[in-house]
């Protein structure tokens, strides 16, 4: 069907706005590893998601699924091996604290978990995120989105969720001050807003962040502000919860975000690529803190704790572990970043290289200066190398971050392909 035919009918059926990517959205109907195919067989390259971690259709997922579902799938209310087992894998993935898991359907549902476990084993209700974030879409966990918000304007004194503003090196908080001194001044305001929970008797229950501030744009971060950003919460009697939806399961070479960014959680949420594309989600704590919520809650979730996720997430952790994705991931990642970051200097309109693992942004700026945004260029960028063949997204809290994101299988020769497509963008837009 003609994709504008197909676009008006969507319109209809699903509403108008209903989110879509690219100034000439495009008509997938087959996925294969790190590639996609639209309707009249046109292959793109995959860089942009990151739910099909081991790669589109993986065969060993696909058996997974269908030999369970061919078996057994009903809810969580009997005895079960396999979602224990995948419990006690994804717990040893982590250190000693994190020893039992809740499962659940979404990164959303998953951080709504952290959050009733954060405020019940407290008895406080304030939690603190980051100004630029995005954590999922219920009432409850919406309120701690806030894309689009300006860094540095964050703080605010009302409400049980309040933001601080993301770290960063690039748009620092304090221009001109060495990275000590901006640790201090983002703790400083980190403090700020803890005081404020507990002298207005709302009181303080947690900080969240994404281990590698995904959505904010992947900023580098002033060394040591995490750990001690985490000492600091503790010191308060507060958790610390590590979204670990987009920064975990070898997106960035390491099992997990927070062990790049230096710190240890008390509560760890995982979701997108942990079934492959299948709904699944985990919140991960100590056995006290999972124990207590069960206890205050008695949380069921009608297609959580399933056979069905279990098998299909056992496929998802054996592929990564059989196929060597953190290397994979490791080293791609570095090559691609590394070969970007050569092309900064000799285009104006790149302002900045960044990220970790297969998770990269480029930020594009207007001429010359690196403060001045522009996510029009980011979109031009994008759309651009779609023609190409190559899917990307912009995003960050400006929007002007081309979002470089593919699955953990994407290979050496794939990032050597974009790289000539992202050439031949640059030099178009460039002039
Ligand atoms: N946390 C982070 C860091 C995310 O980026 C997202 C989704 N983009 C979520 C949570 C929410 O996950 P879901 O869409 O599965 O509810």
């Amino acid at each position: 069907m003609d994709t504008t035919m197909l676009a008006a009918r969507r319109d209809r059926a699903l509403g108008a706005g209903a989110p879509l990517f690219y100034d000439r959205p495009i008509h997938i109907v087959r996925g294969e590893g790190t590639y996609l195919f639209d309707a009249e067989g046109r292959r793109y390259v995959d860089m942009y998601n990151n739910v099909p971690c081991v790669g589109h259709a993986n065969p060993h997922v696909v058996e997974a699924m269908a030999r369970q579902q061919a078996t057994l799938n009903v809810h969580s209310r009997y005895l079960h091996e396999g979602i224990v087992a995948l419990a006690e894998r994804l717990a040893a993935l982590h250190g000693p604290a994190i020893e039992s898991v809740v499962f659940s359907c979404s990164g959303t549902e998953a951080n709504e978990v952290a959050l009733r476990i954060a405020r019940g084993a407290t008895g406080r209700q304030g939690i603190v995120c980051t100004n630029a974030t995005y954590h999922g879409n219920s009432e409850a966990v919406g309120k701690m989105t806030r894309i689009g918000e300006a860094p540095g304007s964050g703080h605010n004194s009302q409400g049980d969720v309040r933001a601080i503003p993301f770290p960063e090196t690039l748009r620092p908080l304090v221009p001109g001050a060495s990275e000590a001194e901006l640790a201090e001044a983002y703790l400083e305001r980190l403090r700020g807003v803890i005081r404020g929970f507990e002298e207005d008797g709302t009181g303080f229950a947690g900080l969240i962040v994404c281990s590698i501030f995904a959505n904010e744009g992947l900023p580098d971060v002033p060394a040591g502000f995490m750990a001690r950003a985490a000492e600091m919460v503790r010191a308060a009697g507060g958790l610390v919860i590590a979204d670990e939806v987009q920064a975990g399961y070898a997106r960035t070479g390491r099992w997990w975000g927070y062990e790049g960014a230096g710190f240890t959680p008390d509560i760890v949420v995982t979701g997108k690529p942990m079934g492959n594309g299948l709904p699944l989600a985990a919140t991960a704590a100590s056995k006290a803190l999972v124990d207590g919520f069960r206890a205050r809650t008695r949380y069921f979730n009608t297609f959580a704790s399933s056979p069905l996720q279990a098998a299909v997430g056992m496929a998802v952790l054996d592929v990564i572990e059989r196929d060597g994705l953190l290397d994979n991931v490791a080293r791609v990642g570095a090559a691609l970043k590394a070969a970007l970051a050569e092309r900064k200097p000799r285009c104006a309109a790149i302002g900045d290289v960044r990220g970790h693992g297969l998770f990269i942004g480029v930020e594009m700026v207007k001429g010359g200066d690196a403060l001045d945004p522009d996510p029009e260029q980011a979109i031009a960028v994008v759309n651009r190398l779609k023609d190409r063949g190559f899917l990307t997204s912009n995003a960050g809290a400006f929007r002007n971050v081309v979002k470089i994101r593919p699955p953990l299988v994407f290979a050496r020769h794939d990032a050597d392909a974009f790289l000539e497509a992202f050439d031949a963008t640059i030099a178009e837009i460039d002039g």
